[in-house]
């Protein structure tokens, strides 16, 4: 029996009517994820002290200011060549917002639903073995499906074969219909975030559940960490298949949508898809890296990831592209080729760093990093179920360049994927001032989940390594 269940007849922890596993197996299967009766308890109402700033004022206005934001970025971008300023100087009164604003619909809830069901499918049906994650704190193992590259081929193919080999769909509609997915995406959160909340307090899939004293800010960060439903877990389904797989794929359908505008697909059209939907093919190559990453293994699955993934994927990293469709990059063909192996250098760094680090830790560190032995620290850390652990930290390779060094050709290629966009339109370039946010923050938020892991070995990685991005700068 795993670690995160109890037994059924335990007499630790007194069961109360209604618990988890009382239920009938085919809600137990769709809430928990699984048809046994080896379910884990609901949290134990032990809550985690916020004060006001964290549990009140931090989730309520960054909910308020992210719901707006996804209004706001489609309304500058079709209506205002990308420019913030002109949605607020333009405008002369609130009336007149409102025949510009996009509506949720039920066109949107269709394709939301559609793209997730049929990412579920290829998901749970498609040939894969199971991945067992990284122990997480309260000791438990999540299972993912190893399954990526197969639904790539698939999700591409048919596109490829629907779509401009036989025109049997116009997938270029999506670049119409865009401003109203994103709508809906950024409404439909709300109430499937909440859902997850009650979900995680009653029928949680893992003992990693922590609620807090502010339902605003368990909304915020989610209380589950490694929430599954119908068998399959959520955060993977979210995460990997709808967001990251819709971003190729809503970038093949913008192309579309500039052949049939244009008759052509300009060539920094061509060379942003092909960057683009080749970084997303790394990116399922390595897709069980990606369940070691601070997203998967570290944030729970509250409004932050929810929201991010649904709506802020689409609004903010295909920004770029979305102006492009009206806006073709009539590159010549040297300046293209150039700046496509630019692009091709730096997914290739990226790849290589994030591939070092995890070959490594197969290899328990027996391997060697540039022609060198690699050198790694063992850092001993305790799960918060009492148990020893042990991780290798390397300090050799890219991971002796910075401590997160991976994080340079990242914004790399944001910039090289914007480049086509030009200067006219500001908001296409909110992809690459996000990120390069995110990963500022990402690269604190990262060294404190290290340093309260490791501690004294953490400390010593950093006097091995002092910079943490860019070497000599930062
Ligand atoms: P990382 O891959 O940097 O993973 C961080 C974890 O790696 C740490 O928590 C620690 O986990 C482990 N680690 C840290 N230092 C070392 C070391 N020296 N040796 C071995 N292991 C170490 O996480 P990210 O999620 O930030 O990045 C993953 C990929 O995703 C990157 O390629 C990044 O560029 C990309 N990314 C893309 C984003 C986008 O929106 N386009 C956003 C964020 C990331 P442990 O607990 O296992 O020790």
């Amino acid at each position: 029996m795993s670690s995160a269940t109890q037994k059924k007849s335990s007499g630790s922890s007194p069961l109360s009517p209604g618990s988890p596993r009382d239920v009938a197996w085919p809600v137990r299967f769709a809430l928990v994820g699984t048809a046994s009766d080896e379910v884990p308890d609901r949290p134990n109402g032990k809550r985690e002290e916020v004060d006001w700033f964290r549990g009140y004022f931090c989730p309520i206005s960054l909910v308020i200011w992210t719901l707006m934001m996804a209004q706001v970025v489609p309304i500058a971008v079709t209506h205002f060549n990308g420019s913030l300023l002109r949605v607020w100087t333009d405008v002369p009164t609130w009336a007149g917002y409102i025949p510009l604003l996009p509506l949720p619909s039920l066109r949107g809830l269709g394709y939301l639903f559609g793209w997730s069901f049929f990412q579920a499918i290829l998901m749970h049906f498609l040939p894969g073995k199971d991945y067992v994650g990284p122990v997480t704190p309260a000791g438990h193992r999540p299972v993912y499906r190893n399954n990526g590259i197969l639904a790539w081929i698939v999700t591409h193919g048919l596109w490829l074969v629907l779509g401009p080999l036989t025109h049997t769909v116009n997938f270029g509609r999506v670049y119409d219909d865009f401003a109203e997915i994103i709508a809906t995406n950024n409404v439909f959160g709300v109430p499937f975030t909440i859902f997850l909340i009650w979900k995680g307090m009653n029928f949680p899939s893992s003992r990693d559940c922590y609620v807090s004293t502010s339902i605003f800010f368990d909304f915020f960060q989610g209380v589950e960490l490694h929430p599954r439903l119908f068998g399959l877990s959520l955060k993977q389904l979210l995460n990997c298949r709808i967001s990251m797989m819709g971003w190729s794929i809503v970038f093949l359908c913008f192309a579309e949508a500039q052949y049939d505008r244009f008759g052509y697909v300009s060539n920094g059209m061509a060379m942003t898809a092909f960057l683009l939907v080749t970084y997303l093919l790394k990116f399922f190559w390595w897709e069980t890296g990606y369940f070691t990453s601070i997203d998967v293994a570290h944030d729970r699955c509250g409004y932050y990831i929810v929201w991010g993934l649904l709506t802020w994927v689409p609004t903010a990293y295909c920004t770029f592209g979305y102006f492009s469709v009206e806006h073709p990059a009539n590159w010549n063909l040297a300046l293209t080729l150039v700046v496509t192996v630019v692009g091709l250098v730096a997914l290739w760094v990226n790849w290589d760093a994030d591939h070092q680090r995890q070959y490594v830790r197969e290899n328990k560190g027996k391997v060697n990093v540039w022609g060198q032995p690699a050198k790694c620290i063992e850092a001993r850390y305790t799960a918060s179920d009492g148990s020893e652990h042990k991780s290798l930290l390397l300090y050799s390779g890219y991971w002796g360049l910075s401590r997160h060094f991976h994080y340079v050709p990242e914004l790399t290629m944001a910039v090289i994927w914007t480049l086509p966009a030009g200067t006219q339109c500001i908001l296409a370039w909110l992809y690459f001032a996000f990120l390069f946010c995110l990963l500022v923050d990402r690269s604190n938020r990262d060294e404190g989940k290290c340093n309260a892991k490791y501690g004294k070995y953490w400390v010593e990685y950093r006097k091995l390594v002092p910079y943490k991005i860019l070497p000599y700068v930062y």
